[in-house]
């Protein structure tokens, strides 16, 4: 079970180490065997309080564990979408199955000098690390390949995360414990892919030390809505503009299909709203394909010139059909 020593001793880490002396003070008077007694949960906690001022009240010691007490916040947070941020007392198989920290191994059941020296070398595997990749609804139905640039923070190789080494501040990370940089991936989204489906990059995620586990890269694919399309099963929808003209006498559009330019043919006299069926166009999953289904939207140009204007005024004047002879 790891254990929360600001919780035990009810401070915050951003409290300064006079305000953990006093909390503890207070607390070591009131669970003293003296005064407490000696029932199994009184010793149990005077001696948690003790344990929790021996980690808080050293600098080194607390400098370690903040940044132990970070890493499993964050792998707890990143695997279960939880808010719950101080609940680090939950056992570890609730949390994931991937991150396996336990504070006890970290520090051993005695945390004098020789077991932190022993508990520092041994592996700790790395976090998970997710990400974000937006793609249009193009890309989603014809996959497609994306570099993303990731901003990576991995423990310094040098001190290991202690930011000293032999009693000086560490220059490789200059006294951090962590380094940051930016590590390129490419990936590859296969057509078809779901809005808010996850691709896994193992071992790409923190780093393990001491031989432990790298954590993995999630890339998490968000579809971008648009209006152009819409899809139903494997069948793609989408409306294509036409102007009045196009309409009563016919016209070609070119329009980007998933293998390339689709050649559309608009028939003379088609209707707003009329539908045109392109098949084997759409969208192609496990050996099936769909269908490309387009609506015709006749379309008024806007700003037509005056000579554009004057054909429509000659059309007005000459035209013969009544399309409201039904009203
Ligand atoms: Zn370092």
């Amino acid at each position: 079970m790891s254990k929360d020593y600001y919780k035990i001793l009810g401070v915050t880490e951003f409290d300064s180490s006079d305000e953990i002396k006093i909390a503890y003070r207070k607390l070591a008077r009131k669970f003293h065997p003296d005064i407490a007694g000696d029932s199994k949960e009184a010793v149990l906690r005077f001696k948690e309080i003790n344990e929790a001022y021996e980690i808080l009240s050293n600098q080194v010691k607390k400098s370690e564990y903040d940044r132990a007490r970070k890493f499993y916040n964050y792998a707890y947070n990143n695997n279960n979408n939880s808010k719950k941020t101080d609940n680090y007392t939950s056992s570890p198989q609730a949390n994931t199955k991937s991150f396996s920290f336990n504070w006890d191994e970290f520090w051993g059941k005695k945390t004098n000098n020789q077991d932190i020296k022993k508990n520092v070398k041994a592996p700790k595997d790395g976090v998970n690390v997710t990400t974000d990749v937006e793609i249009n609804a193009f890309e989603a139905f014809s996959g497609v390949t994306k570099v993303i640039n990731m901003l990576q923070t991995n423990i310094c190789p040098k001190c290991q995360g202690k930011k000293f080494v032999n009693n000086s501040t560490c220059v490789h990370c200059n006294g951090k414990g962590e380094l940051n940089s930016y590590k390129k991936f490419t990936v590859k989204i296969p057509a078809g892919v779901k809005n808010g489906a996850k691709i896994r990059l193992a071992g790409e995620g923190t780093k393990g030390i001491n031989g432990g586990k790298n954590g993995d890269l999630y890339i998490i694919i968000h579809v971008q809505e648009s209006k152009n399309y819409r899809t139903e099963g494997l069948n793609i929808y989408r409306t294509i503009p036409i102007t009045p003209f196009e309409a009563v006498l016919g016209t070609n559009v070119k329009i980007s299909g998933l293998d390339g330019v689709l050649n559309v043919k608009i028939g003379a006299n088609t209707q707003n709203g009329q539908k045109i069926r392109l098949a084997n166009c759409g969208i192609v999953q496990n050996n099936k394909i769909g269908d490309m289904i387009i609506t015709v939207e006749i379309k008024i140009p806007k700003n037509l010139t005056e000579e554009e204007l004057l054909l429509y005024k000659k059309l007005a004047e000459i035209s013969t059909c009544n399309i409201r002879n039904e009203i």
